[in-house]
Formats: structure tokens, sequence, C-alpha cells
């Protein structure tokens, strides 16, 4: 084997003379450099990859010191890029689909055969984090609007109509229940099981602040159902109205959000129904067409029709 001379090297297997930073350190041969050039070394590596990873695992199987040696490189590396694995693995879920159904099953069936030991760890996490978990609660549902809302069937136009004082949460429970076959309402989990979840369109009918007393949602509940029943329209909700208010007059609240608020702090002290309250406000409106009391949004919309 040719030997380095005035800093140059012939590689043993190519045959090409290249400088002398083009060949490895091997402290075993006399010019102190590998035979082949880096460029065939790394020839022969990609060509025996398979070979060469099936020795490694082999190795790695039976060579306890071995496995204890790559189990700590790989562990200090994923402890100094954890940041950056996070993100790509955060990343990946969101977008490869094929993925997130492998960790969701994989997480599945880790839960499923440690029943006990994921229950006993999720308690003792609760009991450590009681405080941060409460306040994180709270600070998660303190600005969450309360709403009247509508799931509409967009093949046949049947609705559901409800109301929560927190309806982000309310729209992912009603998700939850009927992805598992399990919602109480059984005309719509019929209907979601025959057409599918992306036939449903989840949408607010009427948002309010948050924490607005559920007397009030539920009023209100009552009076888009009944509006929607004297329209014709075909609802999956099985609790109708009264007869009294399907045959009344059903009354628009389509007040500007400021006003909204200061009609249901008043219906809450003075202890009124919401329709009063909204009866009386329209009956001001009517008399005072200056005052300006019904929502922008109703405006904008009429003058985009025109
Ligand atoms: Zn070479």
């Amino acid at each position: 084997m040719p030997a380095a001379v005035n800093g140059m090297k012939e590689c043993s297997k190519c045959g090409e003379t290249k400088d002398v930073s083009e060949y490895g350190k091997c402290s075993s041969l006399k010019d102190g450099l590998k035979g082949k050039c880096k460029e065939c070394r790394r020839q022969t590596r990609l060509e025996n990859r398979d070979k060469i990873n099936t020795s490694k695992r082999q190795r790695y199987k039976d060579d306890g010191k071995y496995r204890e040696r790559i189990r700590k490189q790989n562990n200090d590396w994923l402890d100094s890029n954890r940041e950056e694995v996070n993100r790509k693995n955060r990343e990946r879920y969101q977008n490869d689909e094929e993925y997130r159904e492998k960790v969701l099953s994989n997480g599945a069936s880790y839960r499923a055969e440690n029943v006990n030991k994921v229950s006993q760890l999720n308690a003792t996490y609760r009991a450590k984090n009681k405080k941060a978990l409460g306040e994180r609660n709270q600070k998660y549902r303190k600005d969450m609007s309360a709403a009247v809302y509508a799931i509409r069937n967009t093949l046949n136009g049947k609705s559901y109509i409800g109301q929560s004082v927190h309806y982000p949460v309310r729209f992912r429970t009603h998700k939850f229940l009927l992805r598992n076959n399990k919602h109480d309402n059984s005309k719509l989990q019929f209907d979601f099981n025959l057409y599918g979840e992306d036939v449903f369109e989840f949408s607010i009918v009427y948002e309010f602040p948050p924490w607005t007393h559920s007397s009030i949602l539920l009023e209100q509940e009552k009076v888009e159902i009944a509006k929607r029943l004297q329209k014709g329209d075909k609802l999956y909700n099985s609790q109708f109205p009264s007869i009294e208010l399907l045959e009344s007059n059903v009354i628009e609240v389509d007040f500007a959000p400021d006003v909204l608020n200061l009609m249901i702090s008043v219906c809450d002290e003075e202890g009124i129904t919401f329709q009063d309250m909204a009866s009386i406000m329209n009956t001001i409106q009517e008399r005072n067409p200056n005052l300006d009391i019904l929502t922008k949004i109703n405006n904008s919309e009429t003058k985009e029709e025109t």
C-alpha cells in the first residue's frame, strides 16, 4: 500500500492520488492515514448500509455495554435538543396523518395496558398541581363566551339548538359524544353515524358575555327553538317550548353587545326575565328610532344586500 509522499497519497481503492486531507487517520498504519480515501470509504459504507445496520442492531441486542453506551448517547442528544425535537414532533403530529394515528394508537394501547399506573400518575399529578391546574382552568374559561348555538346538518337542513355558559367547551363535548356514539339525542346521533361528521356545521346563534346566567341562556334557547319552529325549520331537539311561546310573536334580540351586557345585568339584579327586558327595550327602540340600540352587524348586512 503506497504511503503518503509530499502531502499526497494514492488511494488503494480508486487509485487516484489525493491530498492527505482527503484521508482519515489510522494510527496502526505507517503514515498514520487510512489506505482508502474518505470518498471511497463513504461509498463502501453506503453500499453496505443494510449489512452494517443489521450487525449494529444485533450488537445492540447482544452487547450490554454497547447498548448502554448507545442509549446514553441518544439520551444526551435528546436532552440537549429537547425543544427542537418537541417542536418537530408537534409539527409532524399536526401535518402527518399517519404519524398522528400511530401516536394516538400507541398512547391508547399504552393506557389500556397500564390503566392503574396511568390513573395513579394522573392522580399524583393533579394532587401535586391542584392550585396551578385550578387557576389554569379558571383562566381558560374566564373570557370564554356563553352562547345559544346551532348544530346544523347541511344535507337535510335539520338543526340542533343548544346553549352553554362556555360554548367552546360544549362544542368539544358534543363532538366527543357523537364520535363515540354516546350522544343522548338519538336522532342527531343517528344522522351523525349515517352522514358523517363533515356534514355537520357548528355555529353561534347569539353570543353572550362570559358567565351569563344560565337561566337567561335557557330562555333564549327556547325562544330560538320557537322562532325556528314558527318558520317551519326541522329540529333535532326533543324538548319543545311552551304553547304560549310558540303562539306568541317571538321577540328579536339583535341588540348591540354593550346594550346586551347591560340588559343581562339588569335582569340579574331585578329578577326579570330576559324576554320581558327585551320586550321593554324593543318598545323603547320603536318609540325612539334614534337610540340605535340594535346591533351594528344587522345594519352592515342590510347594506351589503342593497
Ligand atoms: Zn479512493
